[in-house]
């Protein structure tokens, strides 16, 4: 019997669990090692103590007294408690209670069996709040991405409202200023000539701006559409190199053109993709010093794909920026960057081109991207524009953007019969009607004042 007593007083001293026997009113009467080892830390002599005040259920904050009355009653008693083993702490434990009778059937003492989870539940505790937090973070992002679309939505649709509420008023002063300058040449003074001309060209600068802003809403609400048609490249950028000579010449810029012979054409947007070369070409010309040179190659890069790489030999782009580079309104630096000691260039843009270039490609299902060692290197490190097109495009094209109604087709399509041919401009006396129609004044004004020398 004593062998027994002592193989489960052994037990009780070496289990990691903490074990407290006490009277049925609380007072501790025995403890093991580990529970004396939790009172040890706070200084405190159990035997002297009860745990009257020492408990308190975590959920319900239930006391002792509602405590020792569910052990007593018999009920498997387990519950998360606060214990205080000292006056400053409080310890989280997991805490089963049994009730010991006597010979008598009544019962005698509590036992209290207890583990100390402080620090799983501080390290639960925390997680909880991290995963609180980042719930919260997450509900934060998902809101200002919203607001983002929303306020990137806006942006692009005010963009398309000012770009066409301008457009109008400036087809006025440049349709106007180009009729003064073809009809009153000769009738203008030197200054005054020199006045409307540069009317003229900044009414033709702006017009190319907000063509542009136009492009680049068209871009990103999706709405970019596509005339296609076989396009022979090299001739394209033959034509765009042609059209830019006048620029290059003056700086002794050559370019120099490496085109392989017998490639498939490319089934394209012809103004589109002209504006594609010209971005690329120009951009080339204006961060490049002058008697520089600037390649171009068009090349099959294999039975799928095109390849064009427009090289310079400029100020070059750092790494940082060489994606951003394609965003809408984004440039590097300002003006300075673009000129060094030995050069200076043609300055800076609108920070729009290289985003319409990217918006085209991607719309003729291509894909372009820049190489360039950056620009702190060496003072002209120059940059690589590449360019993959697709040989045989997969797209959906949109060829009704512009559809011009030709007058037979109108006939044919409503059965109308015309009945005289009309005579060739200016070989009859009586001269064709032209009826314009257009809902600005202005415009329709010009229309008229351009066309009424051979229409009526
Ligand atoms: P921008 O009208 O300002 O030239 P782009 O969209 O065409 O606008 O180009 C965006 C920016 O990329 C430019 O402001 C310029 O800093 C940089 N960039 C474009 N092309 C080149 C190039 N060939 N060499 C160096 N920097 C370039």
């Amino acid at each position: 019997m004593k062998a027994a007593r002592e193989i489960l007083e052994l037990v009780a001293e070496n289990v990691g669990e903490g074990v407290i026997v006490m009277a049925t009113s609380g007072h501790i009467t025995a403890l093991n090692a580990t529970a004396a080892q939790c009172f040890k830390r706070s200084n405190r002599n159990p035997r002297a103590l009860s745990v009257d005040r020492m408990i308190e259920e975590v959920e319900s904050g239930r006391g002792w007294p509602e405590i020792r009355q569910d052990i007593l009653s018999g009920a498997e008693y387990e519950a998360m408690v606060h214990f205080r083993f000292s006056l400053e702490t409080e310890e989280y434990c997991l805490c089963r209670g049994v009730r010991v009778m006597d010979r008598d059937g009544e019962p005698a003492s509590i036992v209290l069996i207890f583990r100390n989870v402080s620090e799983e539940h501080a390290i639960t505790t925390e997680l909880e709040q991290k995963n609180l937090d980042m719930a919260r973070m997450n509900s934060e992002l998902i809101r200002s991405n919203a607001e983002l679309k929303r306020v990137s939505e806006l942006k692009s649709s005010f963009l398309s409202i000012a770009s066409h509420e301008l457009k109008t008023p400036l087809t006025s002063i440049k349709g106007y200023s180009e009729i003064i300058i073809e009809n009153m040449k000769g009738k203008m003074s030197a200054s005054v000539f020199r006045m409307v001309d540069s009317i003229a060209r900044a009414a033709d600068r702006l017009h190319r701006v907000i063509n542009n802003m136009l492009d680049v809403t068209r871009i990103e609400q999706k709405r970019l559409r596509l005339n296609p048609e076989e396009l022979d490249l090299a001739a394209l950028a033959h034509d765009c190199i042609e059209e830019l000579s006048q620029f290059s010449t003056k700086r002794g810029i050559r370019f120099h053109c490496d085109f392989a012979e017998g490639i498939p054409l490319f089934y394209g947007d012809r103004m589109r993709m002209q504006q594609v070369f010209t971005n690329l070409l120009s951009n080339a010309l204006k961060y490049s010093p002058d008697k520089s040179d600037v390649q171009v190659r068009i090349f099959a890069e294999d039975d799928e794909r095109f390849h064009v790489v427009v090289k310079d030999a400029g100020i070059g782009i750092d790494k940082e920026e060489q994606r951003r580079i394609f965003d809408p309104f984004y440039e590097i630096g300002h003006a300075f960057r673009h000129s060094t000691d030995f050069a200076k260039f043609m300055g800076g843009g609108t920070g729009l081109g290289l985003s319409i270039v990217k918006g085209v490609v991607e719309r003729h299902g291509g894909r372009i991207w820049v190489n360039s060692p950056g620009m702190d290197e060496q003072a002209f490190p120059g940059s690589e524009f590449h360019m993959v097109l697709p040989m045989r495009s997969k797209i959906q094209w949109d060829d009704n953007e512009t559809r011009i109604i030709s007058v037979s087709a109108l006939e044919a399509e409503h059965g109308m019969v015309r009945e005289e041919a009309s005579p060739p401009i200016g070989t009859s006396e009586k001269r064709p009607k032209v009826l314009i129609v257009d809902d600005d004044r202005e415009a329709a004004e010009i229309c008229r004042m351009v066309l009424g020398s051979a229409f009526d």
